[in-house]
């Protein structure tokens, strides 16, 4: 089982949208993307506008061999939309790709009017209605029942988390449950995962002391929830604010099994844009009116996606890779050769999943043109 994360808070941008790849067939969970709107008083840096555009890409790229897409809940961030901001990302973009695909939707049943039109518009571009994939399962595909977005309140706004299982091993995607819940817990439990991928508390709502009981009770369950589980990534809500990265870092501290988030998780560094949001502003400082021309086309990102990665290095927010500065990687980059993409996959966030860098380490022969993904690209001298 393979499972790559695509987009959450810890990769630059809002959401929990992941791949699992098995030996015959390959599964997407949560295709969507967002930036919260307005953070700390501003709207997203541009920096943070290209990372999303570039995850946006991943996500259509991913798609395309994808056997079943899997939705948990139709909140903007983990479905693709008719009618996307300029951050999102637009059911026209996929709805080719989806149409070949199988969908495992949450039911329309203690969702929202929203919601409910955005299971509509999908069914609408995919030319079909989708089941109610609530509680069902499919060999190696299991969903739960409707849980709770967060906290028990309304019968509105719940979600289906999934499982997937083959050969002994257990992954279970639970978006948006925020630990708050113990019946959620339970199910989690009980479906005796490896590894689990779960949104923890929005601590940047909590500001007053009212909310301790919930503060409280969201460490409990992730305690337990670690105690019990070999890997469980938690990111999503949680690192929307530096007192949630820091809320993290204390319990990986304390636990035993591995917490992480889901950068860590993919082997490299975390880029928590939103959490930084106000400190981009000040590195960076964006020109009056970029938002209104970029929504009509008449501004680029371009200037602020290098400017962007630079700002994080010179501030230590992110260590390159140990190679960098000598790798022919960032020569051909440098020289107009190579897309940006690969020093900003691996390079810049120090991936350790790059072939380059591993054959480096066992001290291997790698040819120049060698691309951080192992394949050779002869055009390269
Ligand atoms: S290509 Fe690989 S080895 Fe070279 S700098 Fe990038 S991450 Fe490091």
């Amino acid at each position: 089982m393979i499972i790559k994360i695509l987009g959450a808070e810890s990769l630059g941008v809002r959401g929990l949208s992941c791949s699992v790849e098995l030996k015959n067939r390959k599964i997407f969970i949560d295709p969507g993307i967002a930036l919260g709107w307005l953070r700390h008083g501003f709207l997203p840096h541009p920096f943070q506008v290209a990372v999303g555009a570039g995850i946006r890409e991943k996500i259509i790229r991913e798609l395309k061999d994808t056997d079943d897409v899997v939705i948990s809940h139709f909140d903007g961030d983990h479905c693709p939309l008719h009618e996307p901001n300029p951050y999102q990302l637009g059911l026209d973009k996929v709805k080719d790709i989806l149409s070949g695909c199988r969908i495992w939707a949450r039911g329309t049943e203690n969702s929202t009017p929203t919601q409910q039109k955005r299971r509509r518009d999908l069914e609408a571009v995919v030319k079909k209605d989708l089941e109610n994939a609530d509680g069902m399962k499919d060999g190696c595909l299991e969903f739960s029942c409707p849980v709770p977005h967060g906290q028990r309140g309304g019968e509105e706004n719940m979600l289906m988390m999934s499982r997937i299982q083959v050969e002994g091993e257990t992954f279970v995607h639970a978006s948006d449950v925020q630990l708050l819940e113990d019946k959620t817990l339970e199910i989690i439990l009980d479906w005796k995962p490896d590894v689990v991928l779960v949104s923890g508390p929005p601590l940047y709502h909590y500001s007053s002391p009212l909310f301790n009981d919930l503060r409280e009770k969201a460490l409990r369950n992730a305690k337990r929830l670690s105690r019990n589980v070999d890997t469980l990534i938690i990111d999503h809500h949680l690192l929307r604010s530096k007192e949630g990265i820091d809320w993290l870092a204390g319990l990986k501290h304390s636990s035993e099994n591995r917490v992480c988030c889901a950068a860590d998780f993919m082997k490299r560094e975390a880029v928590f844009l939103e959490a930084w949001r106000g400190e981009l502003y000040k590195w960076l400082p964006v020109d009056e009116g970029w938002h209104e021309d970029y929504m009509h086309g008449k501004a680029d990102f371009n200037d602020y996606r290098t400017g962007g990665w630079d700002a994080l290095i010179s501030n230590n927010r992110i260590k390159p890779c140990k190679w960098y500065y000598c790798c022919p990687v960032k020569a051909y980059t440098d020289r107009g050769e190579l897309e940006r993409y690969w020093i900003e996959e691996y390079c810049l966030v120090g991936n350790k999943n790059c072939i380059r860098y591993q054959m480096e380490e066992r001290g291997e022969y790698h040819p120049d043109n060698m691309l951080p993904d192992g394949k050779i690209y002869k055009a390269l001298k």
